[in-house]
């Protein structure tokens, strides 16, 4: 599997987190009137759960797959944005 593919399956991962943090705080709101805690807990856990993100590397120059110069987005690039390495292609290994 790429490095694309795998950045992909991480990015739906998010995907569904999020939606599941949302639906999180929004029933803890509903059912408690208030959801500054549940909405803290959501972000610590997202963010926890980001942490694969970092790992996802040109391994070529290193330069991560989500970064687009010095903002993230959280979906990934088919080609590095620094080196131009085609990260879509099966990986050797
Ligand atoms: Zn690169």
């Amino acid at each position: 599997m790429s490095l694309f593919a795998r950045a992909k399956q991480h990015a739906w991962r998010m995907a569904v987190a999020t939606m599941m943090a949302i639906l999180f705080v929004l029933a803890i709101d509903m059912i408690y009137g208030h959801s500054t805690v549940a909405f803290a807990i959501a972000i610590v856990a997202l963010i926890w759960l980001n942490m694969p993100m970092l790992r996802f590397n040109c391994p070529r120059c290193g330069y991560n797959i989500f970064f687009r110069g010095m903002i993230v987005i959280p979906w990934p690039r088919r080609e590095c944005g620094k080196c131009g390495l085609q990260l879509d292609a099966p990986e050797q290994s």
